[in-house]
C-alpha cells in the first residue's frame, strides 16, 4: 500500500514524496484509513513508529477537503502534547506536510514560553490547527482567544505521558468544551492503565489499534 492509495489529499502526497517517505509505516497504514473515515482511534504507538504523520495527515486531509467548499476560517484541529519539545516537533512536521497547501493550512503553536499577548495575536489569525500542551490550551481558551466551538479533531499525542504529567483536569475541561461530535485520535506508548482514564475523560469508545 502506498501513501497515494490511502486516500489522502494529493498535495499531502506530494509533500510526503518530497520528504522521501517511501511507504507508510504500520501505524500509518492502520490509523490513517480509520481516521479518514471519521472514526475515533486510540493507537498504541511509540516515538519512531511514524505516529505523528499517522494523525497529522488525516487531520490535514480532512481540513483541505472541507476548505474546497467552505473556506470560512475556524480552528478545526487541536493537538495536545505533553511537552514543549514535542510541540516543536509536531509543529515542524505540520509545516513540512503542508508545504504544497500552505495557504490553506495555518498552524499555531502555544507553549508556556510564549506571552499571552503573542498568543492572542497568533490566535487572532484563526489558525486551522493548534498544537499545545493541555494546560496552555485550556488557559488560551479562557484568556487568549482560542475558540474551540467548531473543533472537529482533537488529538492527544503521548497520551500516557500527558496523563502522568497531571494534565487530567485540563483535559477534562477541554473535553467538556469541545463540540460533542469531535473526532478524537489518541496515541499512547502504553495502553493498559491509561485506557479507562482516557475513555472516561473523553466519553468515547475509540477503535483500539494495539499494534
Ligand atoms: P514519529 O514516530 O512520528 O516521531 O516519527 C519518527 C521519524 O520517522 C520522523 O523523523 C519521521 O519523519 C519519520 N517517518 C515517519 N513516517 C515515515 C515513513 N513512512 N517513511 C520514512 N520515515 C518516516
Amino acid at each position: 500500500l502506498s501513501f497515494a492509495e490511502l486516500g489522502l489529499d494529493p498535495r499531502l502526497v506530494q509533500a510526503i514524496a518530497k520528504q522521501n517517505f517511501e511507504k507508510p509505516t504500520l501505524v500509518q497504514r492502520k490509523a490513517i484509513p480509520l481516521a479518514l473515515q471519521g472514526q475515533d482511534v486510540l493507537c498504541k504507538a511509540k516515538t519512531g513508529s511514524g505516529k505523528t504523520a499517522a494523525y497529522v495527515l488525516p487531520l490535514l486531509s480532512g481540513i483541505l477537503k472541507r476548505k474546497a467548499t467552505d473556506s470560512s476560517p475556524f480552528t478545526a484541529g487541536l493537538i495536545l502534547v505533553p511537552t514543549r519539545e514535542l510541540a516543536d516537533q509536531v509543529f515542524k512536521a505540520i509545516e513540512e506536510f503542508s508545504a504544497f497547501c500552505a495557504k490553506d493550512i495555518q498552524t499555531a503553536k502555544l507553549t508556556d514560553n510564549v506571552s499571552d499577548a503573542v498568543q492572542r495575536s497568533l490566535l487572532s489569525n484563526v489558525p486551522d490547527v493548534v498544537v499545545s500542551t493541555p494546560a496552555r490550551a485550556w488557559h488560551s481558551a479562557n484568556a487568549s482567544g482560542l475558540s474551540l466551538d467548531k473543533l472537529q479533531y482533537l488529538v492527544l499525542d503521548e497520551a500516557d505521558l500527558v496523563l502522568s504529567y497531571g494534565y487530567d483536569e485540563d483535559m477534562e475541561n477541554i473535553s467538556r468544551t469541545v463540540p460533542k461530535g469531535v473526532q478524537t485520535i489518541m496515541m499512547s506508548a502504553t495502553l493498559s492503565s491509561e485506557l479507562d482514564t482516557l475513555k472516561g475523560i473523553f466519553c468515547r469508545n475509540p477503535k483500539l489499534l494495539d499494534l
